[in-house]
């Protein structure tokens, strides 16, 4: 039991645990405090930043609940507070009518600027840190990150560089690179884009 500090002296896991376990709290305050001033709550903020960061055609619903790690139900309410803000709006997609694709209106991209520095306190806080330290910590954290992943606890979406399926420079000037999960070519600039689908090459070892 995690929260058991003397279960905690004798298992480094658990400290381990504990420690993410307050950082998770950490992050909830000071996300909190960021998202305060420009009036919108943490998980509109992460809604728009959803939109404005992941290839457009799989910025779904579904995808953005996946991301934040919530159920369908809550993200479907999250999305429709900001369409009535007139921040986001919902559009079918054009190949499968069956999925809405989410996107910034005009007025949630003249916000994206204001959200620039969101989650700049946390970054500040490694600012300390030796670089090697640092280093470590990317790969133990890496580690963290791909176990929850494979146990269904969490979705990384991550630009298509450094996924199994990617296939840079094979294609047209316009649709440079290829996808053979999705079987199709995409421009660079979709390359770019966060997607739920990334597969690393190499996972960080558990
Ligand atoms: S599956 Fe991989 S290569 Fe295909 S679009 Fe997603 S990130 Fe890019």
């Amino acid at each position: 039991m995690i929260f058991d500090p003397q279960h905690r002296k004798n298992v480094r896991s658990a400290r381990i645990s504990m420690a993410l376990f307050r950082l998770s709290q950490a992050i909830k305050k000071v996300t909190q405090e960021e998202s305060d001033v420009i009036g919108l709550s943490p998980v509109q903020v992460q809604a728009l930043l959803f939109c404005q960061y992941t290839r457009s055609d799989v910025a779904t619903v579904g995808n953005f609940a996946s991301t934040i790690g919530t159920t369908h139900v809550t993200a479907v309410k999250i999305v429709n507070g900001l369409v009535s803000k007139g921040l986001i709006s919902k559009v079918q997609k054009s190949d499968d009518r069956r999925v809405t694709l989410l996107q910034l209106t005009s007025a949630g991209i003249e916000i994206i600027p204001k959200l620039e520095n969101w989650g700049h306190v946390l970054e500040e806080a490694l600012h300390p840190i030796s670089d090697i330290m640092l280093a470590n910590l990317e790969l133990g954290l890496g580690s963290i990150i791909s176990s929850l992943e494979d146990r269904g606890h969490l979705t990384v979406a991550e630009p298509c560089l450094g996924c199994i399926h990617f296939h840079p420079n094979v294609g047209e000037t316009a649709q440079p690179h290829y996808c053979d999960l999705i079987h199709k070519y995409l421009t660079h600039q979709a390359s770019l884009q966060q997607c739920p689908e990334h597969t690393p090459l190499s996972k960080p070892k558990a």
